[in-house]
């Protein structure tokens, strides 16, 4: 793995000559009013990249399952393959965000494997940025996503004065190679730097998981009952903003949409969530998670328990944004844990 350094102004300067360049979209970290969003950059000097509170839409589903996506055309008896993929840079996204976009890739990438995915994420170009100031209700230190070594072509760390930079990707090497004025070979004592951040910024999560990870899994196997599920559903109000928000939750349905001549159309598909009480709705109106309580534990199931057995990856990162969201303040997977935990 090979390390540069590069002063924050020159970094800056960098980020503006790529916008200038116009060769491809330059999307990074903006606040808005109290928030932060992914968007298209205009001047590097609206890049925030010391956020502490997760944006409000995480960048994979963002860029690379869009909320709302054309996947056909069709007109007579023909039909065309529609794929919107562009080159694009992604600039400041945090670790647990980059965890979040490899359990994406497990779920896209594997066969049958997802065309529109596929064709996107090879158009992306990753610069993460280390997460130093967790927010108060993240707990990625719990979930072992508060760090990352691999899944992005650069990452950035603080160390004051200028960042280091992590190559993890031909590319990434490519665009330092390119841009070689801008950066130096980093040193011993830059490394040393880097190693101290991302340590301190570990110890200070303020939320924590009562139980290990590994012991999440098997944990929940018989908590399937527990009749704090049904507790937890008397407040929901099944908007499916957890899931909205949840850099994780990749569900989505696909309807078929013809125009009222019968002869085109287009396939689109779109964002669902298992919160919702239409989402389990089947032929006939049957709805195999018809009540509040089922679909309040499937989400956590699934985050917790159902993708490490499928995939080997946990579907939750602890990014928090379920927290930040749910107006109910029921959504926290630590304190549905904790409450499991204390009967
Ligand atoms: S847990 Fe909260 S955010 Fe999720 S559906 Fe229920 S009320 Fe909405
Ligand atoms: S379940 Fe909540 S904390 Fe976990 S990844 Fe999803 S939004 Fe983040």
């Amino acid at each position: 793995m090979r390390f540069v350094s590069v002063n924050k102004e020159k970094f800056f300067e960098l980020v503006n000559l790529l916008i200038k360049q116009k060769k491809e979209r330059i999307v990074g970290v903006v606040k808005k009013d109290d928030d932060y969003i992914f968007n298209d950059l205009e001047n590097a000097v609206e890049l925030c990249l010391d956020y502490g509170k997760p944006t409000l839409l995480p960048p994979g589903k963002k860029y690379l399952l869009p909320r709302k996506e054309t996947l056909l055309k069709f007109q007579n008896a023909s039909s065309e393959i529609v794929n919107e993929a562009k080159p694009i840079t992604l600039i400041g996204v945090h670790p647990y965000d980059l965890w979040a976009i490899k359990v994406m890739n497990a779920v896209f990438l594997s066969e049958p494997i997802d065309r529109n995915y596929a064709e996107k994420r090879k158009n992306m170009f990753i610069i993460g940025v280390d997460y130093l100031n967790p927010h108060p209700n993240s707990f990625c230190a719990s979930i072992g996503t508060y760090e990352i070594h691999d899944g992005f072509d650069l990452l950035l760390t603080d160390i004051g004065k200028k960042y280091i930079i992590t190559i993890d990707s031909e590319k990434g090497e490519k665009f330092i190679d390119k841009y070689i004025e801008f950066t130096k070979e980093a040193t011993a004592i830059d490394l040393l730097f880097l190693d101290n951040a991302v340590n301190k910024a570990k110890e200070k999560y303020k939320l924590a998981m009562p139980l290990k990870k590994e012991e999440l899994p098997k944990f929940l196997e018989d908590k399937y009952d527990n009749p704090l599920w049904t507790e937890l559903a008397k407040k929901c109000f099944s908007c499916g903003k957890c899931n909205l928000v949840c850099p994780t939750c990749v569900c989505f349905n696909i309807e078929d949409k013809a125009e009222l001549n019968l002869q085109e159309g287009v396939r689109e598909r779109e964002w669902h969530g298992c919160a919702l009480k239409e989402f389990a709705e089947v032929a006939m109106g049957h709805n195999f998670r018809g009540k509040i309580e089922q679909r309040l534990r499937h989400r956590i199931y699934r985050k917790l328990s159902y993708t490490v057995s499928r995939y080997g990856i946990y579907g939750c990162v602890g990014c928090g944004r379920c927290i930040n969201s749910c107006k109910a303040g029921i959504a926290s997977p630590v304190e549905i844990i904790k409450k499991l935990n204390k009967e």
